[in-house]
């Protein structure tokens, strides 16, 4: 199968002018100039013309459960607020509401050119009733033992079952310790150790609000105050920052995504670039709660992996990775190019994906999208600024060569 766009963009290659991709099952053969990829006796193709051609996008930080909270909480008043206002939100839904906020959630990634998704799961015993996913998902369960010990050797062996007899589910499963203030050392631990052991990827919240910045830096604030009052024991905090804390115990490393840091200590960053971490900023929800500016070219200096998440649609207005990237060009010293290299390059690298996935390549995973030129400034000269304004539904989306059913 040949698909042919006006331009290909392999990313890990320059841009492909009047380019071609040619497919084989569930993997790319071949990228190059049309002229060069003649079709083979017999062989498909398929012209997507004023398009725009490049590897499907990754969303590196995602709650799917969620995508029925759009518009439900507000910001104003903090992030603890925010906290107990989701938790009541969370009691309010019924199994069946999540099993479709998460169908629903998918349709929004598709539509908007998103292959793969990391996905943070607080529901794991809900994935026996979910039918196979049309996307490539990497499902993280949520660990949390703030309130009561969780049985997380149960919770990982049900798990471990489960993916075992679903090979058909694309992409894989890791652990999510939920955040400094709700998650263990233990739990933490765990996750540092399941990546060691059996290469499963973690991902986790650090350092996203100011109330996190106090509680773990200074011991005092609203964060601090509500979780001592659920019976937290504090003693971990007033010693360092939320990111230190967990360093120092050796329990973060380089199978794990970091999501937000957005507020960090100076000594932080050599300790996030000593972990070989890659770090999930997700622009948009960062403007919903007014964070502090992300230390993006800060951490980019120190050598720091940075990818881009859409986070859940209780702190955000779209499942669209376009619309995360302008986000990010609008507010850092980012280019278009290097916006698209968060969402797919630089991903699949987080993920353990490195030349399978976010490229175009021989050997490369068939997971592609093609955006139409609908882009307002007329075929703008930057390809990647192409699809960066690109605001249409993809006239092409594969994952492992084929349309998600
Ligand atoms: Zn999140």
């Amino acid at each position: 199968m040949l698909y042919r766009a006006d331009m290909v963009l392999p990313m890990s290659t320059p841009p492909v002018p009047c380019g071609a991709v040619r497919v084989e099952g569930s993997h790319v053969l071949a990228v190059g100039p049309a002229a060069e990829l003649t079709p083979q006796p017999g062989e498909e193709i398929v012209e997507l013309g004023a398009s725009t051609l490049l590897p499907g996008l990754i969303n590196a930080h995602c709650h799917l459960d969620y995508t029925r909270f759009r518009g439900a909480l507000e910001s104003r008043h903090g992030f603890t607020e925010w906290i107990k206002n989701i938790n009541g939100l969370r009691r309010s839904f019924t199994s069946q509401d999540y099993i479709e906020a998460i169908a629903e959630g998918f349709e929004m990634l598709a539509e908007n050119g998103t292959t793969t998704v990391a996905n943070i799961e607080s529901f794991p015993e809900l994935l026996p009733q979910l039918p196979v996913p049309p996307l490539r998902t990497w499902w993280f369960l949520e660990l949390i033992d703030v309130r009561a010990r969780l049985d997380e050797g149960e919770t990982l062996m049900g798990a471990l079952s489960f993916f075992e007899k679903h090979p058909e589910w694309l992409g894989g499963f890791g652990l999510s310790p939920h955040a400094p203030y709700t998650a263990s050392v233990d739990l933490y631990r765990l996750a540092r150790t399941c990546g060691e052991k059996y290469g499963m990827l973690s991902t986790t919240h650090i350092a996203e609000s100011v109330e996190e910045h106090e509680m773990f830096s200074h011991a005092r604030g609203p964060l601090f105050e509500f979780l001592g009052g659920m019976g937290r024991d504090n003693s971990d905090c007033g010693h360092g920052s939320a990111l230190s804390h967990l360093v120092e115990h050796g329990v973060i490393g380089g199978n794990c995504l970091i999501a937000h840091l957005n507020y960090l200590q100076d000594y932080d960053y050599d300790l996030v670039a000593q972990t070989g971490a890659s770090v999930v900023h997700c622009p948009k929800c960062h403007t919903y709660f007014g964070h502090a500016p992300f230390p993006l070219k800060t951490l980019r200096e120190h050598g720091v992996n940075i990818c881009l998440g859409t986070d859940s649609l209780a702190s955000n207005t779209s499942l669209d990775m376009r619309a995360e990237m302008r986000e990010v060009v609008q507010f850092h010293p980012v280019t278009d190019r290097e916006a698209v290299e968060m969402s797919t390059l630089n991903s699949a690298r987080a993920l353990g994906q490195a030349g399978k996935l976010g490229q175009i390549s021989p050997g490369s995973v068939a997971d592609l999208v093609a955006f139409p030129d609908d882009v307002e400034v007329p075929v703008a000269p930057n390809p990647y600024h192409r699809v960066v304004y690109s605001y249409g539904k993809p006239n092409l989306l594969l994952v492992n060569g084929q349309a998600p059913g």
